[in-house]
């Protein structure tokens, strides 16, 4: 049986992407830290960021700003997310 996600972390991970999202205008570099402690913290205590896993790049950490450091396109059920930072593709397959 699985364990249940400890309150604690669950509210640390939604307080830091709640920073994160303050900071990706003015500092970026402070939003892609508050990220990758996010992360840690999630795969430290198997919390899976299914809510949160559009808002970053899984390969260099940054919070998404689309029109900044992203690109958005919709094709044929699948939403690719491009990084404009490392140029990193992820797609996400949506329901019509
Ligand atoms: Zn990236």
């Amino acid at each position: 049986m699985r364990k249940k996600p400890d309150k604690i972390v669950l509210d640390n991970i939604r307080k830091l992407f709640i920073l994160a999202k303050k900071e990706s205008k003015k500092r970026p570099k402070f939003a892609q830290r508050y990220v990758s402690l996010t992360r840690k913290m999630a795969k430290r205590s198997n919390i899976s960021l299914k809510k949160y896993r559009r808002k970053f790049c899984h390969k260099c950490n940054i919070y998404f700003v689309p029109g900044k450091n992203c690109q958005v396109r919709l094709s044929k059920n699948k939403i690719s997310i491009k990084c404009l930072e490392c140029g990193h593709y992820a797609r996400y397959i949506y329901k019509k």
